[in-house]
């Protein structure tokens, strides 16, 4: 099955969401901002350009003002890196916290 992924516009981030294979009747585009992240037009992100039909996505990271995304790790958000702790794993970068167990079982 061929998954979509979406990536950040910012320069030098490299945060990544890749459609889930178990939510196949949901729109991407709606589980994206459910993730937290925000579509508009690239008129709004590079300003200058007059292309309004493309669109940019701005991950939730970068949103809240924690971007770039530098370093890659399990974040089903961004895709950044994420450290474990007592209540789950934390997102350095879009604080998306995945508690412990959650696709094990
Ligand atoms: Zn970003
Ligand atoms: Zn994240």
């Amino acid at each position: 099955m061929i998954r979509e992924a979406v990536t950040c516009d910012r320069d030098a981030c490299a945060a990544l969401y890749l459609q889930p294979d178990d939510r196949p009747g949901l729109d991407l585009d709606e589980l994206i901002e459910r993730a937290g992240w925000v579509a508009r037009p690239a008129l709004l992100v590079r300003p200058g350009r007059d292309d309004q039909e493309v669109t940019g996505h701005t991950c939730p990271a970068c949103t809240a003002d924690r971007g770039p995304v530098l370093e890659l790790g399990d974040c089903p958000a961004c895709h950044g890196r994420a450290v474990d702790r007592l209540d789950g794993a934390h997102c350095l970068y879009c604080r998306t916290v995945t508690p412990h167990g959650d696709d094990e079982i």
